[in-house]
């Protein structure tokens, strides 16, 4: 069976891997928003880790904490909610049916608030197939998770926004994918890395 993910490797990796992309978020958030995503997660990232040392306690609750309090932007309370329910469910255990459970009540969090559904170009458009491959477990569901969540994201691409910034500027937003999403299936990659 697939392992137990520890949640303090997810941040540790998630906020490096930030770091590796926050240029490529940047530029993504400028081709369809106002160029700020790069610095709310990276910036995020290094609040919660810096948190989580001087505190501890769990990893994902000072995660969602810090998004919920600190991070601007739509992504930053959105995130919060995604990272307040994983650290819920990460209550009663680190295996594949936690993940899966504080994944999809993310998800149903985000959507309540956002009002997004799949398909609008949003970073539903990663969580909701990591969500779904979680669901469906086995051995190597950590790893199908990453693989789903990028691949959403890569989709987006082809996608007209009609939710946030990006659906003021219509068709011009299409071919590159949209940095919310992106920033997503990193949090799903370093999950799976950390599951190795
Ligand atoms: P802002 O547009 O306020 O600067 P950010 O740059 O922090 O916000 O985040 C932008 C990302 O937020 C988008 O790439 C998209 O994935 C996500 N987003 C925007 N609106 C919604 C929504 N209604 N539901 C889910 N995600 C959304
Ligand atoms: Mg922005
Ligand atoms: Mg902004």
């Amino acid at each position: 069976p697939a392992t137990d993910v520890d949640q303090e490797a997810v941040l540790r990796r998630y906020a490096a891997a930030a770091e590796d992309a926050h240029a490529e978020l940047t530029a993504l958030d400028r081709h369809s928003g106002d160029g700020d995503f790069g610095d709310n997660l990276r910036g995020g990232l290094r609040d919660a880790v810096a948190a989580f040392e001087r505190s501890g306690g769990s990893a994902f609750t000072v995660l969602g904490t810090v998004f919920l309090d600190e991070v601007g932007g739509t992504s930053g309370p959105l995130l919060g909610l995604l990272f307040t329910e994983i650290a819920r469910a990460l209550e009663s255990g680190a295996g594949v049916s936690a993940w899966a459970e504080g994944a999809a009540a993310g998800l149903a969090a985000i959507q309540r608030v956002g009002e997004a559904k799949v398909g609008d170009r949003t970073l539903v458009d990663a969580l909701a197939p990591a969500v779904d491959a979680l669901r469906e477990g086995g051995d190597d569901a950590f790893a199908a998770a990453a693989r789903a969540a990028a691949d959403g994201a890569a989709r987006t691409a082809e996608l007209r926004a009609r939710m946030g910034r990006a659906s003021y500027i219509g068709d011009r937003v299409k071919g590159e994918p949209d940095p919310g999403a992106v920033g997503v299936a990193l949090l799903f990659w370093a999950v799976a890395t950390a599951a190795d």
